[in-house]
């Protein structure tokens, strides 16, 4: 396997989704595991199935119809409200999908209508987050609308959190939320079943016992991928933050001063940079760089290596107080913060080694038996 690789462990993957599933099954919410940080790799989206999700979701058509050629066959969300000029394979692919347009809806309607599917929406209410959602007061309106549609089943409401505005959700702002849904069976004498109250943002409430009766349904991506809740970034106690990591290759271990010898110009990205004076220091290249990965959100696993900086293709490490040796070939590991794992996943340059169980064979083969 070539270098450099994201290593992926597929049990602990599926053990901290047994983690939050579990919680949450116990205040009665179902969780959607989301793959889009992973670009929907299938063995990831599969160690979720196996943690005990319900539904599968992500932002990017393409890469549910990555899931379902792999022959997963559990429900489908497309969580990035819909392109009206996409509706015809949204409802091919997707089984449920987020939406806030009623322009939006009627297309869903109408291709749904074309392929001979029901389509599952849920409706999306900007509770002040300021991205996606029709503001609370607009909601029972659009729902009335969206009641007239024959190809499209009402499943509820949704909201995000901490996306755009950084909104951080409260049991005050939820319970409005599903305040929302109690007015809509008032107004219209119909039980919306669902009430999808956010993502990992959402699960410091949840660890606190604090989210409102009434939500039914998280959204949780990163809580799985990398054991945190995503509002402080605190790790989930008893979830692996390390199910992922990113492995490079020292291509070079020279001892250097700390400062570049002469003046000093913009570097390869347009910045200048600055520089203390440590002296002499034992400096390590390994072989990966902006081309592969956002180098802000790495972490070195191996304790005493500073990460001192990077270009498209080179990673700088100060290794004079690495705790374990580093010369040329050594593997240098790293933890990834959210985006750095997007990064590394969407990158072509960057390959995948899967620990932990057997990779995921296509479903016809699974579903057929021997
Ligand atoms: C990405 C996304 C999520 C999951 O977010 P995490 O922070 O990774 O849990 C949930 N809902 C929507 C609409 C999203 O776009």
């Amino acid at each position: 396997m070539g270098y450099p690789f994201v290593e992926i462990q597929l049990d602990r993957v599926a053990a901290n989704t047994r983690l939050i599933v579990d919680m949450c099954r116990a205040r009665s919410i179902e969780v959607v595991g989301v793959t889009k940080g992973v670009c929907a790799d299938v063995a990831i989206a599969q160690a979720m199935l196996d943690g005990g999700v319900a539904m599968l979701g992500d932002a990017r058509v393409q890469n549910l119809r990555r899931l379902r050629e792999a022959g997963v066959n559990v429900p489908l969300m497309l969580l990035r409200i819909p392109m009206p000029s996409e509706a015809d394979e949204v409802v091919r692919v997707a089984n449920c999908s987020l939406v806030s347009e009623f322009s939006t809806l009627s297309q869903l309607n109408q291709a749904a209508g074309k392929a001979g599917v029901a389509h599952d929406v849920i409706l999306m209410v900007d509770m002040g987050d300021l991205r996606e959602g029709v503001m609370p007061q607009k909601i029972l309106p659009l729902v009335q609308r969206c009641m007239t549609l024959q190809g499209i089943r009402l499943q509820g409401l949704g909201a995000n959190f901490a996306c755009y505005g950084g909104l951080i959700p409260t049991p005050e702002i939820l319970s409005n939320l599903v305040a929302l849904n109690r007015q809509i069976r008032d107004a219209f004498a119909v039980t919306l079943p669902v009430v999808s109250g956010g993502s990992s943002a959402n699960l410091g409430l949840l660890m606190a016992g604090a989210l409102p009766a009434g939500i039914t349904q998280l959204r949780i991506g990163e809580g799985i991928l990398l054991g945190r809740e995503s509002l402080r970034r605190n790790a989930i106690p008893g979830a692996y933050q390390n199910a992922l990591n990113l492995c490079a290759e020292v291509v070079e271990v020279q001892e250097k001063p700390s400062v570049p010898l002469g003046e000093i110009a913009q570097d390869a990205f347009g910045q200048t940079p600055v520089f203390v004076d440590r002296g002499t220091r034992k400096r390590a290249i390994a072989a990966i760089g902006r081309q592969d990965v956002e180098l802000t959100g790495l972490t070195p696993a191996c304790p005493g290596i500073d990460i001192l900086g990077g270009s498209s293709d080179h990673l700088i490490l100060d290794v004079s107080d690495a705790a374990t040796e580093i010369v040329v070939g050594s593997k240098v590991c790293f933890y990834m913060q959210y985006g750095a794992l997007v990064h590394a996943m969407i990158s072509p340059y960057v390959s995948r080694v899967y620990t932990g169980r057997a990779l995921l064979h296509p479903a016809k083969s699974d579903t057929k038996g021997s």
